[in-house]
């Protein structure tokens, strides 16, 4: 497909932070590569294992990285939108995928062959920057995820998660089911029920059918733990992020279930 016009505002106006950051040159060269696919809620990208074919940059959806255990359990690691790409480091070399990459929130994404993708790595040097930084801050998120999985209530991590995604879409309407929930979190179906119920007495969601609206972001911040303004931070720190949302200064309440401070 030849290089349009076209593709070129499409990527220029493209609320993917990464594509959107990058010089015209090499907005030139990734261009004519770049397909604008829609991926569907759901969607199965990757499994372990899978070579990574092609990178995905999110303009909209929401992936999550998810870790599997033999009986089937699964939880996740990252989550992956605007803010960054899916098999980003398949630019570099190839890979094979670490995670079950999954659609999480429906939307658009820019996908590129990760053959065609190491091409323009070879000769952009901002590419390969952004490239460094990408894995420098998905790490920074995986292993903030170790923790806060370990350590903090499912209560904190639902706002967490709940906040991480509300940055990454468009509306205030995140598409969810009580299965992709209590996957995510790592618990059973019934503790994302009680959770959601609590939070929407609180006035802080709408929660009904498979759909939460987020209603209260100051009051989701405040039962989230420090993790999401810790990723956030990290993302903001070493990559090119401008989310929408402003998010308060104030540390986060300490998890729910967490001893007493002393002293
Ligand atoms: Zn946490």
């Amino acid at each position: 497909m030849a290089f349009s016009q076209a593709m070129t505002g499409a990527i220029q106006s493209s609320s993917n932070f990464l594509l959107a950051s990058l010089a015209a040159e090499d907005l030139e060269r990734i261009g004519s590569s770049l397909t604008a696919v829609s991926l569907e809620k759901g969607a199965l990208l990757y499994d372990p294992g899978d070579e990574v074919d092609a990178v995905y940059f999110p303009h909209n959806c929401v992936i999550s990285l998810m870790t599997l255990m033999q009986t089937g359990e699964a939880i996740e690691s990252a989550t992956i939108g605007r803010e960054g790409a899916l098999g980003l480091l398949a630019a570099v070399s190839p890979r094979q995928s670490l995670s079950r990459a999954i659609v999480q929130v429906a939307g658009n994404a820019a996908r590129i062959s990760a053959a065609d993708l190491h091409s323009v790595w070879q000769e952009s040097p901002r590419l390969r920057d952004l490239v460094d930084r990408h894995s420098d801050a998905l790490f920074g998120h995986a292993i903030q995820s170790v923790a806060c999985n370990a350590l903090h209530s499912v209560e904190a991590r639902f706002c967490r998660w709940l906040l991480s995604c509300h940055d990454r879409i468009d509306t205030d309407r995140v598409a969810l089911t009580q299965e992709f929930l209590a996957d995510m979190l790592g618990v059973q179906r019934t503790t994302v029920t009680v959770v959601a119920r609590t939070l929407q007495a609180a006035g802080l969601i709408r929660y009904s059918r498979g759909v939460v609206d987020v209603l209260d972001r100051p009051g989701l911040e405040a039962i989230a733990c420090e993790c999401y303004r810790a990723v956030r931070q990290t993302y903001e720190r070493l990559l090119p992020v401008q989310f929408d949302a402003e998010v308060g200064t104030g540390p986060g309440r300490p998890a729910v279930g967490a001893p007493p401070q002393t002293g």
